[in-house]
């Protein structure tokens, strides 16, 4: 089997994504293979924009600076340059999709935990990750 030659991992910075980041380095770990990552944040107008009539800009772009430098250190730890680091405004899985088009990404690695009942219905972010994906999508499963 040919070796992946642009790998995009994402991570939503919880606990759970050295799990996430450390299985998609053991795949990138070639030198012909480069390794990007991706947060996405999720603009609080999309939650609460309609029923709360506010201005939420102060408040986002703390929120963006603060996940920025999580990213910036948590590259860092991971050896990930800077150029690699890709952090976004939207829905994870449309934002996912985009950044993998747009860096011709061949594997998109993301976590999954395992969901039962309601929170299997309601789906999840690997589920919707995989589905309309055009490469590869490796779901890494963690928590329990
Ligand atoms: P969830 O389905 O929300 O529990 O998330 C499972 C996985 O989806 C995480 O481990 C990440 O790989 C990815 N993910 C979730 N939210 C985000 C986000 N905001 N930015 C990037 N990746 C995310």
């Amino acid at each position: 089997m040919s070796q992946y030659k642009k790998v995009l991992v994402a991570i939503d910075l919880s606990d759970e994504s050295n799990q996430v980041a450390q299985r998609a380095q053991g795949i990138a770990d070639n030198s012909d293979c480069e390794l990007h990552i991706i947060h996405v944040i999720e603009p609080l107008s999309f939650a609460y924009g309609v029923d709360i009539p506010m201005d939420f800009s102060g408040l986002q772009d703390e929120i963006q600076n603060q996940a920025t430098e999580q990213l910036k250190r948590f590259s860092e730890q991971n050896s990930i340059d800077q150029d690699h680091q890709h952090i976004v405004l939207g829905r994870p899985e449309v934002e996912i999709h985009a950044m993998a088009e747009e860096i011709s990404a061949d594997l998109i690695v993301v976590g999954s935990h395992g969901r039962y009942g309601l929170a299997l219905l309601m789906g999840s972010t690997a589920n919707g990750v995989l589905h309309g994906a055009s490469c590869d999508v490796l779901a890494v499963r963690v928590g329990n």
